[in-house]
């Protein structure tokens, strides 16, 4: 529906011109100093700054950033086991689930243990990559994640959007109960080494929450409001 305008007769005020232009400079002086004076606010959530100082909603960014809501898909990361071997056995279901194909592995055996297998190679452009989160519902070790809270940094290259396995096995490690190389042991992973990972190991969990990761001091939300209270 459109808005209805008021089409009434112009005032002896308004038709002199001056006054209605001196009135608008000083509305745009008031909200300029008022911004310029109390604009840079720091809370990161801009709907709960003190709108009475200023009505200024931006962020000066890369100085000030917003944490982003939890169910944000971050850059990928390869989940460590505690051992800090990635929890990734090479079974290629990221790769070929992923519909810009921008991940390529090769996979290779562990030479101490003759059955685990473990990506020699894993590449992901992220560049090519639409952040679907495909590759992190197709994996069935809870391998990849996208819960790293971080969007991809700027670069000057393309080879540096490129991440390998060595930039992508990061954070903190997780073990679940029903981990294959927990319940059978590994001729990889020491006996004592393997007993503080059974201590460790979660049950592996049956829905998936904002909290994906559940893993304890790792979590979005606990980063957003850790910001939200400096
Ligand atoms: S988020 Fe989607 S596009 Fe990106 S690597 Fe995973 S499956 Fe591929
Ligand atoms: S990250 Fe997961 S889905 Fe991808 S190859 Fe490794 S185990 Fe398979």
């Amino acid at each position: 529906m459109p808005y209805q305008l008021p089409d009434s007769e112009l005032n002896l005020r308004e038709r002199l011109y001056f006054p209605e232009v001196i009135q608008g400079v000083g509305i745009i002086m008031k909200q300029f100093l008022r911004n310029f004076f109390f604009g840079r606010q720091k809370d990161p959530d801009v709907l709960a700054r003190d709108r009475s100082l200023s009505q200024n909603a931006t962020i000066a960014y890369p100085e000030e950033r917003v944490p982003y809501p939890p169910a944000y898909r971050g850059l990928h990361r390869l989940v460590p086991r505690e051992d800090g071997r990635p929890r990734c056995v090479a079974c290629y279901m990221c790769a070929t689930i992923c519909p810009a194909q921008c991940i390529y592995i090769e996979a290779g055996e562990y030479p101490d243990d003759p059955i685990e297998k473990y990506p020699v190679k894993f590449v992901i452009d992220e560049l090519r990559c639409v952040v679907c989160g495909f590759c992190v519902e197709a994996c069935p070790k809870d391998a990849i994640r996208m819960d790293t809270g971080e969007h991809a940094p700027p670069s000057y290259t393309r080879a540096a959007q490129v991440w390998d396995e060595k930039r992508l096995l990061r954070g903190p490690p997780v073990s679940y109960q029903n981990d294959p190389w927990l319940r059978r042991g590994s001729p990889s992973i020491s006996p004592e080494k393997l007993q503080e990972m059974r201590a460790r190991a979660k049950p592996f969990p049956l829905n998936a929450t904002d909290e994906y990761a559940q893993t304890p001091g790792f979590s979005v939300r606990a980063l957003a409001s850790e910001a939200k209270g400096k």
